[in-house]
């Protein structure tokens, strides 16, 4: 048996396509998407993150707001700018990369920004709205996830779903929309005893860990459904490159599906930054949002 590979790059690229067209219609009536994008400090992971969601922006019909700050910037500074942007009627989306220099008070930064703009749902509000099944904006990157188990056909009714990692970003909320689609959920993370034990279970195992190839097929259970969040660069003296949080290699034989890295969940991710942007920009158009 050999996995399904679930190819993100292919199923943003159909989908990009399908928010150009909502784009344009949106346009039409004199509301061109636009999303704000706040970027403090050079970390060089980061301008690639953004320049990708920049360029992603402009393809899908959509405008793009670019605001870099040099890393020492007060945070008043910030502030200051996602006050004005909050009230800018040609943003429908801002969006501040994190991680951010350590002056910041991150909780304080995403709390400024007005939840009917906070496209990557990070607000305490909108955290809020996601745990009570009624979100407003899904995170980009969980959202993608589910899309990509859709592509599956399998349906989540019942099954076992096992996350490591319990980021904000990414592991809490994904553990919440499995949990709505009806998993029975685990999340595990750096304290988690026998790790193992609990990966073997999962029909669904999802890695957001940030560590090379750590998931390894002894690790999955045959036929399970595996995603892979994770983004690592390797040392040069390793091939230099991206790679993801599971062993590829290893596991592909023995999964059912199996997202790669790169091409799996990070493209997915941009996808639904413009979704959520569109949705929002939709909402502004239509009148439900002022
Ligand atoms: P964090 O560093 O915030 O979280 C990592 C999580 O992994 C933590 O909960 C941590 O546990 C857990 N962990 C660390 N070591 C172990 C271990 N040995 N065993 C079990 N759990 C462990 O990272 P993020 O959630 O922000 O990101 C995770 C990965 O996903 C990164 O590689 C990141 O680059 C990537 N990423 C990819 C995106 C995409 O678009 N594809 C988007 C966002 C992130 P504890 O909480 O106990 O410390």
């Amino acid at each position: 048996m050999t996995a399904q590979i679930l190819d993100g790059a292919a199923l943003s690229k159909r989908l990009r396509a399908e928010f150009k067209v909502r784009a344009d219609e949106l346009a039409l009536q004199g509301h061109r998407p636009g999303l704000a994008v706040i970027l403090v400090g050079e970390n060089p992971a980061s301008q690639v993150y953004v320049r990708n969601k920049i360029k992603a922006c402009h393809e899908a019909g959509m405008i793009s707001f670019d605001f870099p700050f040099p890393a020492d910037v007060a945070p008043a500074i910030v502030l200051q700018k996602i006050a004005e942007l909050n009230h800018d009627p040609a943003v429908h989306g801002i969006l501040v990369q994190l991680p951010l220099p350590p002056q910041f008070d991150e909780a304080e930064v995403l709390a400024a920004i007005r939840p009917e703009k906070d496209v990557d749902g990070f607000h305490a509000a909108n955290v809020g709205a996601l745990m009570q099944g009624d979100p407003r904006f899904i995170p980009c990157t969980p959202y993608g996830v589910m899309k990509l188990l859709a592509e599956t056909g399998v349906d989540l009714n019942g099954k076992e779903a096992v996350v490591i990692g319990r980021s904000n970003i990414v592991g809490k909320p994904m553990a919440m929309l499995l949990l709505h689609a009806g998993c029975t959920v685990t999340v595990c993370h750096s304290r988690t005893k026998d790790l193992n034990a609990h990966t073997r279970r999962a029909d669904i195992l999802v890695a957001a860990i940030g560590k090379p190839k750590f998931v390894t097929a002894d690790m999955v259970k045959p036929g399970a459904l595996v995603i892979d969040v994770g983004i690592n660069r390797l040392p040069a003296e390793a091939g230099g490159g991206l790679c993801g949080d599971v062993d590829f290699e290893a596991v592909k034989p023995i999964a059912g599906a199996i997202t790669p890295v790169p091409g799996g969940v990070g493209p997915m991710t941009i996808a639904m930054l413009l979704a959520n942007t569109l949705t929002s920009a939709e909402r502004f158009a239509e009148g439900t949002v002022k």
